[in-house]
């Protein structure tokens, strides 16, 4: 049994001031948080119960067209928002493709950034693990790691970050607002969340104590809205992590690509924006072709940390795929199957 201290703060600035203790946790929904100190992968001192606090489970349309959506929003409730899911369908369609409908119901925005990796040999605690205890090792490396990462990662860690919904976040440039005791700040999402290098321990930008209150998407994010598309690969359709997936958006005017973003998931520690591939898509005809040398550009410095180089071949495809996706439009109604290469557009869920 492993004793802890449980808070329930009245507002943000008590809440802050509890979490500033070494060793403490937030608890929001726990859906992962809860998972991990069963298993003593996470021991925390302190856990900080925000789930109370007022004025954090609201999305809310910016003054600048932009759109606030608060940390304790459920992951279910932002994607049957059909404002939202009309404005950013690629973020309502990574949203419905992750975990389970339970899960989603309870599971919440903030927590959804702050998630753990899957990778097995973190969760298990009689395995070495760099991530979990600096300096341990890594048995990922050379063990059973046909799903870890083939971009960005370090002889000290190779997992992957197992969101859906940071993909299309981080393609539409989300940023994320952050509340500690010295004040407010905010950061790009793609910044906020860290690769491993030599401290696989540090996931993300947060200091001792800082809270996350909301992530923004930019105004620009909304004119995507007609040709974009979340595409996800697993090793079966439901409730599993993406072996690989890509969120890909574009602006099309006459035929020609004038914007394009592109995000990949299952790859990298972060989800991993592909900024060469949308330089190459502007001023292209959206073809087959341009999509699979955006494709190719996107993976071209990918390489396997294990068991895994299937993964850049499948990366090239789903990349190519998703953008042909989007290219022919996103469908009026949630695909039966969100974000699945499988789906029909029979679903139920009206985008307009
Ligand atoms: Fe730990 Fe990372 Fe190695 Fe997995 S890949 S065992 S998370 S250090």
């Amino acid at each position: 049994m492993n004793l802890f201290d449980y808070v329930r703060p009245a507002s943000i600035a008590e809440a802050v001031a509890a979490a500033s203790e070494p060793g403490a946790a937030y608890l929001a929904a726990g859906t992962n948080l809860l998972d991990l100190m069963k298993g003593g992968a996470m021991r925390p001192s302190r856990l900080v119960d925000i789930t109370r606090l007022p004025g954090l489970a609201k999305v809310e349309t910016l003054p600048d067209g932009g759109v606030s959506i608060g940390a304790m929003v459920r992951n279910a409730d932002l994607a049957r928002d059909v404002d939202f899911a009309t404005a950013y369908p690629a973020v309502a369609e990574a949203l419905l493709s992750g975990a389970s409908p339970q899960l989603r119901n309870a599971a919440t925005v903030g927590g959804n950034l702050m998630q753990r990796t899957r990778c097995a040999y973190f969760y298990d605690a009689a395995s070495a693990c760099n991530r979990r205890d600096p300096g341990a090792g890594c048995d990922a490396l050379g063990g059973e790691n046909r799903s870890h990462a083939v971009l960005g990662w370090s002889d000290a860690c190779i997992a992957t970050h197992p969101s859906d919904f940071c993909v299309p976040l981080v393609a539409l440039d989300a940023v994320v607002e952050i509340e500690g005791v010295n004040g407010s700040r905010e950061m790009p999402l793609e910044e906020f969340l860290l690769l491993p290098g030599t401290t696989p321990e540090r996931e993300h930008a947060l200091e001792t104590g800082e809270m996350i209150i909301a992530l923004r998407l930019p105004r620009d994010a909304a004119t995507f809205r007609s040709h974009a598309r979340y595409l996800k690969l697993r090793e079966r359709t439901s409730f599993a992590f993406a072996l690989v997936s890509a969120a890909a958006a574009l602006r099309i005017e006459d035929g020609t690509i004038v914007a394009a973003r592109l995000s990949l998931g299952g790859v990298a520690a972060r989800p991993w924006r592909a900024r060469a591939a949308e330089a190459a898509l502007e001023g292209s005809a959206p073809t087959t072709e341009a999509f699979a040398r955006a494709a190719d550009l996107a993976l071209a410095d990918a390489r396997p940390s294990g068991d895994n180089a299937f993964k850049i071949e499948l990366a090239k495809r789903v990349v190519t795929r998703a953008f042909l996706l989007a290219s022919t439009g996103t469908p009026d109604r949630m695909p039966a199957l969100p974000a699945s290469a499988f789906s029909s557009d029979t679903g139920v869920t009206h985008h307009a």
